[in-house]
């Protein structure tokens, strides 16, 4: 079988030549794949009859499942993602109340090898990178399972997507065109492997970033991030600043707060210090447990005594709406259980 959404609109033309078709019905197919987001070529009511037939015999649309479906109290969805080599990984659908933003989560690696200390993706070691097509794929099972439309893209599931760079750059690629969705709607997560950002910012997409930041105090970053090893704050900073620079965008740094470790005065001291030249939000998010017994939740008093300390030096401070704990969507729980 063979699976469209692996074609691009002019492989697609050639594909549906190769059957006999005219070249328009690529156009056609396009429009229901991406913009209708149909799963069943049935569904294709304007496509002819025996071709639809013809497709049904040799084509899928996507070669993904959903392996599981949870769905929050907070109306948050998690799927869990079977890719076409048995391989799972999550993609989780946010809505906000207030808003009319859809956002998709997406996982750019099955497993990760950047052995955050905290996080439940990183006791899952690293399986493989996803291809463009598996990364478009979680999007388009999200659109054909609700029948939504995504507005929003954040690269904050499975994965680091800097190490799975060309593949990542391809789906932001086909995600702007195909889906329509502005590069300042999509976002890249990393926990800052300087380089690459560097790298990004010569891109003709840039998209907006948002650094996994966790730790102003590099001894300590250490313990709880290796990366700080290869790509300490100093030279990440360097690489922000750059991306401010080059983009006139501002970059979001997002910062777990885990009781008694990075959430104390003295640490945010230390993170108002590496800020001041930054132009910068910052995004506070409180720890979710994975289960290990391993680190604390901050408590509510330690949170806001943190944000009212960055805010004194007129940071804009969220701080994270936790969604979807109840089904282990939250932030740093995915690890593909089935
Ligand atoms: N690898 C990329 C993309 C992952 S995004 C990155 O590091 O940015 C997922 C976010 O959730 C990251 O900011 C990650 O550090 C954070 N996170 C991981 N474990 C967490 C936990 N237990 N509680 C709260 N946030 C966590």
């Amino acid at each position: 079988m063979d699976t469209l959404v692996k074609y691009s609109y002019d492989e697609l033309e050639k594909y549906v030549e190769s059957l006999g078709e005219k070249k328009f019905r690529a156009k056609q197919l396009f429009s229901w794949i991406y913009s209708k987001s149909v799963s069943d070529f049935d569904m294709m009511s304007d496509v002819k009859k025996d071709f639809r037939e013809k497709l049904k015999n040799c084509a899928i649309i996507l070669d993904t499942k959903i392996k599981k479906k949870q769905v929050s109290s907070d109306g948050t969805i998690k799927y869990l993602i079977e890719f076409c080599d048995g391989n799972c990984a999550e993609t989780v659908l946010m809505r906000f109340d207030n808003r009319s933003n859809l956002s998709a989560c997406v996982s750019s690696q099955v497993g990760c090898y950047m052995g955050c200390d905290f996080c439940a993706t990183a006791k899952r070691g690293f399986i493989r990178n996803l291809e463009p097509y598996e990364i478009l794929s979680q999007i388009l099972t999200i659109q054909q399972d609700t029948g939504l439309k995504i507005t929003n893209v954040v690269f904050m599931g499975q994965g680091e997507p800097l190490n799975n760079y060309d593949n990542v750059y391809k789906a932001i690629e086909k995600i702007n065109e195909y889906l329509s969705i502005g590069i300042r709607r999509i976002t890249l997560s990393t926990c800052g492997i300087a380089p690459k950002i560097r790298q990004l910012c010569e891109m003709e997409l840039v998209p907006t970033l948002a650094i996994s930041l966790h730790c102003a105090d590099s001894n300590i970053r250490k313990q709880i991030m290796p990366v700080e090893n290869k790509y300490n704050l100093e030279e990440l900073k360097k690489s922000l600043k750059y991306y401010c620079e080059k983009t006139g965008k501002r970059v979001t740094l997002e910062y777990v707060l885990i009781g008694s470790l990075t959430d104390t005065k003295e640490m945010a001291q230390k993170l108002c210090e590496y800020i001041k030249d930054l132009k910068c939000n910052i995004n506070l998010i409180p720890y979710n447990p994975i289960g290990d017994n391993k680190y604390k939740k901050p408590n509510k008093k330690d949170i806001m005594i943190f944000k009212y300390l960055l805010e004194s030096q007129g940071k804009k401070v969220t701080i994270r709406l936790e969604r979807g704990a109840d089904i282990d969507a939250a932030c740093g729980q995915l690890a593909g259980k089935v």
